[in-house]
């Protein structure tokens, strides 16, 4: 009941569905019901997404997707190098965006507060940040 993988991918767009895919195919021993895999493959999608895009804005880097299963919960974690996060607080606020030119709605971390039971922030200018969900 104890299981784990780590995966690591450069920060190409397409990248985010062999993420999304990868990490739903590793949930899927849990027998998880359908809603609760669109969930998870939902907010994977978001977070790598954000990696790609915003923690890679100015150079493509590497994207660490590591994932826990533990008894009847999953934990995932999305990690980059990137440019980091200055302002955690105001970036989880719903329709904050940091590109409201772009198509992007400022929605990515509320969809995974809203699908996954928990979720943590980590980051440092300069350096990175770490998403942690679990579920
Ligand atoms: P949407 O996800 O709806 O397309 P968005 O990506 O701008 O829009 P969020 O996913 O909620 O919205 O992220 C909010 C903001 O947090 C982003 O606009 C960006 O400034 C910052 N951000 C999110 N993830 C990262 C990351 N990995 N590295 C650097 N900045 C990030
Ligand atoms: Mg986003």
């Amino acid at each position: 009941e104890k299981n784990y993988m780590k995966l690591e991918f450069l920060s190409k767009s397409n990248n985010e569905s062999f993420a999304r895919v990868v990490v739903a195919a590793f949930a899927s021993q849990l027998d998880p019901t359908l809603e609760e895999l669109s969930d998870i493959k939902t907010a994977v999608s978001e977070a790598v997404t954000n990696a790609i895009i915003h923690g890679y804005e100015y150079g493509e880097g590497i994207v660490i997707v590591e994932s826990r299963i533990e008894g009847n919960e999953i934990e995932i974690i999305i990690e980059d190098k990137g440019m980091g996060i200055v302002d955690i607080d105001k970036a989880r606020e719903p329709f904050y965006t940091s590109k409201p030119n772009l198509e992007r709605s400022g929605m990515g971390f509320t969809v995974m507060e809203t699908f996954m039971d928990s979720l943590e922030i980590e980051s440092i200018k300069g350096k990175g940040t770490i998403v942690r969900m679990t579920k």
